[in-house]
């Protein structure tokens, strides 16, 4: 450990070391390129191809896109910001990328604790969606959601849920880019009675909100254990129709390997691609309980996978093999789920979770580094989303996704290794700034899109309505 850290340092100080090359010879000459901010002065953890990191460097920012990374004079010689924002003491890194989760169900955060999935889910939660989850319900879940997910550097979130279109909307409004998808069931669920009225009501979403710059529409079958092989075939047909992604859970307890077994004498990877489910631009949660023979099967068909350690360990439903997935091939994004599993959404905790789970299950310090767990967190999560070439890293024609997170407090002194800290010290709280697509959505931990003493209260008088619902 002691070597590795005299390794680590020594990096930092070689990487401190280009810090005063001066600008390149282009960006002297003519005039400087007005933009619209620059970032400077930070620490920034760019998780490029190279996992280069700048410290000090710079970010500019125009429109909606990343148009220069640099050391700081080279920034300045070659920009002409509106804004500047001075990054000394913080970190400057690509947006948090969420690959899993409910956003409404904040509002059911901390309901029916310490208990197993299908006890937590039948005795709770669908009783309690069936009789309090509306549109309007939906919107205030999603919007103290997007605070949090603000507050804590997350900048895209997959979703799957009710009445997605309201999700869509409110995660728009608060500027949050979104891989959307409507929950499909086979029993009767808020805003459709049926599975066909389920995939009736997904495919007006998908047309009403297709090409939008923030949001893409899925199509997103519940489990194979919640679901006819017919209506997984169906929503498998509705996505390839419209080009969108499908999102689906799978294996996340040893029981669906059961119900498989006993279903159809395979693993749920096995029914699943016997079914047809598995095709291009498709994410599967979680993944927990997959055999050896079933990670070709998910690697030939492309699909990606959410980890969520937190939701897995709340609920014991294992252990994910995400070093055997990276062995494989198989991208592999970070998660939170639902916030009524893990209580939170904060993406700091997931990474760190990540990281400690794998090195513990597997005795094994070396399991799942920090670079790899930052990369699950940015850039392998944007692939795994089917936006690898819009966002998760910070890269000169990419949509400008950008956190800062502040390394100045008592926890984060001192920093050796930036990418170590933000994984293993850092906490959503650290971060002062979220920007999407360029637009600042969050300054010095002020959320400028949200009123958010209206968000609070709104979702205190939904969380009665939940309180009355279960009240037994
Ligand atoms: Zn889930």
């Amino acid at each position: 450990m002691f070597l590795r850290q005299i390794v680590t340092a020594v990096t930092v100080l070689l990487t401190l070391g280009t810090a005063g090359a001066p600008p390149s010879a282009g960006a002297q000459t003519g005039a400087k390129r007005q933009v619209a901010l620059v970032i400077t002065n930070a620490t920034v953890v760019t998780v490029d191809g190279t996992r280069r990191v700048l410290a000090p460097g710079a970010v500019a920012i125009d429109g909606a896109d990343i148009v220069g990374v640099d050391t700081p004079a080279a920034i300045a010689a070659a920009f002409q910001p509106r804004q500047t924002i001075d990054g000394t003491g913080q970190i400057v890194m690509p947006g948090l990328i969420n690959t899993h989760g409910h956003a409404p169900m904040v509002l059911f955060r901390g309901l029916g604790s310490d208990l197993n999935l299908m006890d937590w889910l039948q005795q709770y939660i669908f009783p309690a969606e069936a009789k309090v989850v509306t549109p309007a319900f939906v919107r205030t879940g999603t919007q103290l959601a997007a605070l949090e997910m603000i507050r804590s550097g997350t900048t895209t979130f997959a979703d799957m849920y009710y009445f997605e279109e309201e999700v869509a909307r409110a995660a728009s409004e608060a500027g949050l880019r979104g891989v959307l998808g409507e929950t499909i069931l086979k029993f009767p669920v808020p805003g459709a009675r049926t599975p066909e009225e389920g995939l009736a009501r997904t495919e007006r979403y998908i047309t009403q909100w297709k090409g939008h710059a923030l949001i893409t529409p899925a199509v997103a079958p519940h489990a194979l254990y919640t679901l006819e092989a017919a209506t997984l075939k169906a929503c498998r047909d509705l996505a390839d129709k419209h080009q969108v992604p499908l999102i689906i859970h799978l294996a996340e307890t040893r029981a669906e390997v059961e119900a498989s077994l006993t279903l159809a004498n395979a693993t749920p990877t096995k029914y699943l691609q016997g079914v047809g489910l598995w095709g291009p631009r498709t994410l599967a949660a979680h993944g927990v309980w997959v055999s050896p023979e079933d990670m070709p099967v998910l690697k030939a068909a492309g699909v990606a996978v959410s980890h969520n350690p937190e939701s897995n360990m709340k609920l014991a439903s294992g252990t994910a093999p995400v070093v055997d997935y990276l062995a494989a091939g198989v991208t592999v994004g970070l998660g939170t789920d639902g916030a009524a599993s893990n209580n939170d959404l904060d993406m700091f905790e997931a990474m760190r979770f990540a990281a400690f789970l794998q090195k513990h299950a597997r005795n094994d310090p070396r399991a799942l580094p920090a670079p790899a767990v930052l990369d699950m967190a940015t850039r392998e999560g944007a692939v795994a989303l089917g936006l690898g070439a819009q966002v998760g890293s910070l890269e000169v024609g990419k949509r400008a996704d950008v956190i800062m997170v502040d390394t100045r407090g008592p926890r984060q002194t001192p920093m050796f290794d930036p990418v170590a800290h933000l994984v293993y010290s850092a906490h959503g709280d650290d971060v002062t700034t979220t920007i999407v697509n360029g637009k600042v959505l969050m300054r010095d931990r002020k959320v400028l899109t949200l009123n958010e003493a209206a968000v609070l209260a709104d979702a205190r008088a939904a969380a009665e309505t939940v309180r009355a619902a279960v009240k037994k």
